[in-house]
This record gives C-alpha cells, structure tokens and sequence, in this order.
C-alpha cells in the first residue's frame, strides 16, 4: 500500500504544473497525500499494534498520528483550513477525538480533517486484514462493501476476465478502496434508463468526465484508463476540476466532494 500512496503522490507532483485551472488544489493535494501516506506509515509502524477496526478503541495511537499531517495542512492549506488546523494543533487531544468519533458514526464530505485523517487508518485497517466495526454503514451496491462509504470517483479499466458491464471501479471516499459497479447505472440512485444518464467531457481532460443522471441530479467524475493507464483516478479527478464547475452550473451535484473540497 505505500506504493499506492506514492503513485497518487507523483501523479499529483506531475500534473501540477501543467494544471489548467487546479494547480493550486493539486499543490495542495500532494503535500496531503505525502501527509496521509505518513499517517499509515505511522500506523503500520507502530509497534506493538494493530488496527482492531474499532476506531473508538483505537483512538489513542490514531490521534498520536496527527500532528504532522495538521502541521501540513497549517502550512499548505486554504487560509481556513491552515486557520482550523492551527486550532486543532493547540486543541486538547480530546477534541479531535470526538470529531473523528462524530465522523466515524455519521460521514460526511465537508468534515476535511475526519475524512483526511480517517482514509489512511481505514486502509491500514484493510491493508492488515481488520474490518471496520462500531459503525453504522449503509448497506447496497452504491456503497463500499468494506465500509460503507460513498463513491469519490468511478474509473474504466481493461478487465480480461470480465464481461462489458463488469469493467466499471467505483473507488471510495471513506476508505479508498475500489469495488465494481455496472457500468450504465447511477452511482447515486441506481438510475439505469440510459436517457436519463448523461455523460459530458472536454477535449482538455480526454480520460475525464463527467457522469450525471438527470433522475437524482448528482453526478460522479469517471476517468477512463484505457485511454490514460498511467492515470490515478483520484488525482486526475481533482486535475479536472473545471469539469465540476460546468456540471454544477448545469444544476448537477456531486455525490461525494473530494478532499479539495470540490
Ligand atoms: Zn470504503
Ligand atoms: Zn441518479
């Protein structure tokens, strides 16, 4: 898994500066995949210990891996965000705590910090064969089987052994774990009427678009890797962030935002 977070890592550093409209969030991005990739490495290196998947009994080591990633996002983050981490650097341990509990029970896409402080424990947990438990997750084929979480972004791959509608990755927000979805459904309703799905991209992001349903009105990027192998789908989605703007301005809201926030 850390060479998972170093191929998101130098994908981020590649595409940053020749980013059209997001170098800035991809500057970003990067100095907090290097962040997170530190998390887990402090995690998996904790001696002595293994993720029970029970974040509540976890904690303790959990909030011990904090302070480097706040000290990042201090430092490279939005104003708000370098504000809020300043904060939490100060804050009782305790306090953190609680949001990360607050987050565990009931996710959501605009906690930054519980989401980004959560997804590199989540994958240690799964990397060392644990599975989350103490929370509710929502159960169904829109959700990460592992967690519960929502879908982040959906990618195309070549799958040999796979018929047509098998060879569509939804990845999760929560976890960052991937798991296949039908190709031709909403990944927010289940929508499967293909005039009520439709699909947007731009000659600026080739591999990118944007997949929208017009029964729920959200909409979830897809970066197609057949095009672009070398494409990392979490990274190319924040790259094409000129895409959400169009889908937003055409009434579209996305399921889950990113950790960019957008
Ligand atoms: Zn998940
Ligand atoms: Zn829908």
């Amino acid at each position: 898994m850390t060479e998972w977070w170093d191929k998101q890592i130098q994908r981020a550093d590649h595409l940053a500066p020749k980013a059209n409209g997001s170098k800035e969030l991809l500057e970003f991005y990067a100095q907090l995949l290097r962040a997170q990739k530190n998390i887990y490495e402090f995690l998996r290196g904790h001696k002595h210990w293994l993720p029970s998947g029970d974040l509540e009994h976890d904690l303790p080591v959990v909030v011990n891996a904090l302070p480097g990633f706040l000290r990042v996002v201090e430092s490279c983050g939005p104003a708000s965000l370098a504000a809020e981490a300043a904060d939490l650097s100060q804050a009782d341990p305790q306090v953190l705590a609680e949001r990360l509990m607050m987050y565990w029970g009931n996710a959501s896409d605009i906690q930054f910090f519980e989401k980004a402080a959560l997804q590199p424990y989540l994958r240690w947990v799964a990397d060392s064969g644990a599975r989350p438990v103490g929370r509710e997750a929502a159960v169904g084929e829109r959700f990460c089987p592992f967690c519960g979480g929502s879908p982040q972004v959906s990618f195309l791959q070549n799958k040999e052994t796979t018929a047509e509608s098998g060879n569509r990755d939804l990845i999760c927000a929560t976890c960052l774990s991937s798991w296949e979805f039908r190709r031709v459904v909403c990944a927010n309703c289940g929508e499967e009427r293909p005039a009520k799905l439709g699909y947007f991209h731009s000659p600026e992001f080739d591999h990118v678009r944007i997949e929208a349903c017009d029964t729920c009105k959200h909409y979830i990027k897809g970066v197609d890797l057949t095009r672009a192998g070398f494409a990392a789908p979490i990274v190319d989605e924040i790259d094409a962030a000129p895409l959400d703007l169009w889908a937003r301005e055409h009434g579209y809201a996305k399921i889950e935002l990113n950790l960019v926030g957008v």
